[in-house]
This record gives C-alpha cells, sequence and structure tokens, in this order.
C-alpha cells in the first residue's frame, strides 16, 4: 500500500514509518523542522520526507500533493502529527491556543481533505487519526490540547460516515502515556505517578502504537469505521 504520515520523523510516526517499510509497504512522511533526523531516517528505510508545517493549509496540501508525486497515489493516512503545551487555562494566549487547534486540529483537516480526493476516486482508502485519551477525559492545564484531540473524536464519527460509502474507513486511535519526546519535560516522579495511575502499571511504547495503527490499516481491519479505539494500558477507563 501507498501511505503517509504526517508527523513521521519522531515517536510514534517514527514508529509507523518504520514499521510499513518493514511490512513492505511504499512511505512518505511528512515532518516540520527535523530535517537530518528525517533525512536519516529516509536513508534507513527507503521512505521519502517530505518538509511542511501542516498547520498551514497550502503547505498541508503542497506537501500531499508531493506525496500523491512521489507514490503514485495515497491508500492510507495516518494523520499523527502533533504538539503538546502544559498551561494554566487562564495563561493560554490567543496565539497558543491557535497554534493548538491549527496543528492538531485543522492541521488532520488540511491533510485528510487533500489526501482523500485520491482515495475516494479509488474506492479504497484508510484514514487513521491519532487522538490522546485526554481528548476523552480531559486534562488539567492541557485544555487546549483535550479540545483539539476532543475535536478529532468528532471528525472521525463524521468523516465515516461520509467516506463509507466510497469505500474509506476513517478511526482514531487514543494513547495514553508513551515514551516519546512529547513527554521528555516530565520528571520522574511525574513518570512513577503516570504509571501508578495506569492499570497496566507502565507506559506505553511507540510500537505498541504502530501496531495498531498498522492493524487498522489492514485488510483484518476492512469493517472497523467510525471508533475511537484506546491504547493506553486502561488509564483512561
Ligand atoms: P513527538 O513530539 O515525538 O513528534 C511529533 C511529530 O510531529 C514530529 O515528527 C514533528 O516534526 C511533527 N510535527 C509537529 N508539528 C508539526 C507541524 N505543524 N507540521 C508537520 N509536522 C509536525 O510526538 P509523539 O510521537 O509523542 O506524538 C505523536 C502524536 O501522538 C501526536 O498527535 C500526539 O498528540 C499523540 N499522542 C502522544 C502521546 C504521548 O504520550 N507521546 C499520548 C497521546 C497522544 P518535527 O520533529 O520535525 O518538529
Amino acid at each position: 500500500m501507498r501511505i503517509l504520515v504526517t508527523g513521521g520523523s519522531r515517536g510514534i510516526g517514527r514508529a509507523c514509518v518504520e514499521r510499513f517499510t518493514a511490512d513492505g509497504h511504499e512511505v512518505a512522511f511528512i515532518y516540520r523542522s527535523d530535517e537530518a533526523s528525517a533525512r536519516a531516517l529516509a536513508g534507513l528505510c527507503g521512505a521519502v520526507a517530505i518538509r511542511a508545517d501542516i498547520s498551514d493549509g497550502v503547505s498541508a496540501e503542497t506537501a500531499v500533493n508531493e506525496a500523491l508525486a512521489a507514490l503514485g497515489g495515497i491508500d492510507v493516512l495516518v494523520n499523527n502529527a502533533g504538539i503538546a503545551d502544559f498551561c494554566l487555562f487562564q495563561n493560554i494566549t490567543d496565539e497558543a491556543w491557535r497554534r493548538m487547534l491549527d496543528t492538531n486540529l485543522s492541521g488532520a483537516f488540511y491533510v485528510a481533505r487533500s489526501a482523500s480526493k485520491c482515495m475516494i476516486a479509488n474506492k479504497f482508502g484508510r484514514i487513521i487519526n491519532v487522538g490522546s485519551m485526554w481528548g476523552k477525559t480531559g486534562a488539567a492545564c492541557e485544555v487546549h490540547y483535550s479540545a483539539a484531540k476532543a475535536g478529532l473524536r468528532g471528525m472521525t464519527m463524521a468523516l465515516a460516515k461520509e467516506l463509507g460509502p466510497s469505500g474509506v474507513t476513517v478511526n482514531c486511535v487514543e494513547p495514553g502515556v508513551i515514551d516519546t519526546d512529547m513527554n521528555a519535560h516530565l520528571t520522574h516522579e511525574d513518570m512513577l505517578s503516570l504509571c501508578e495511575q495506569t492499570p497496566l502499571g507502565r507506559i506505553g511504547t511507540p510500537d505498541e502504537v504502530a501496531d495498531l495503527i498498522a492493524f487498522l490499516a489492514s485488510d483484518k481491519a476492512a469493517f472497523i469505521t467510525g471508533q475511537i479505539i484506546g491504547i493506553d494500558g486502561g488509564f483512561a477507563v
């Protein structure tokens, strides 16, 4: 299959790129800034690296067109790129609110809108959005992040209804705490506390999330659409 992963240079996105290329798929990935890591990953696994800021509609569309040209089409889109921010509600600036929504929600919209044209024409496609358990439960000091991720839930369900007749499935995975750079700012004590709040007693790995995404992209998941699937060790139950 021809697969586009956003935010593929690090963390969960990188695990998806590695997993899909290892399984023999043709993969392009979008990254925003870390050119050295992106080039190294592309060289390592034979994927196509595309630099773009998906929070900008024109940049997102241009990147999807580059992916379409490089792969000859897109069968699977993994809308993974995202940012996090920890801030008291009263201190969230208009700019920080916009950046969060533009990246974590509008970015997924821009990329899906462009990539789904090809899927609709082919009467086949898979869109997998990467949400967060905070989109389900809400997190204090992450109101903007929680709001953006909750928005992805609605987009997933609505788009699944609209694109189902065109043979395109749309699902959302909601990771709990995963061992990536996004959590690098957390202290050892924070991590212990998060592990304690997780029924399975640990944080997750990017590979575990990539396994779920690979399943949703596979033929085995052909009858699954519009679903929000947690992968959080039971945290958000
Ligand atoms: P990382 O911070 O490790 O990686 C984020 C990736 O997104 C990078 O490749 C980054 O590119 C890219 N990116 C960020 N903003 C943009 C943008 N505007 N345009 C293009 N690319 C962008 O994150 P994770 O792997 O931890 O997270 C991946 C997804 O999973 C996110 O949506 C996140 O919200 C979600 N998630 C993560 C959890 C966790 O505990 N880690 C928990 C729940 C959900 P670059 O490196 O070039 O800047």
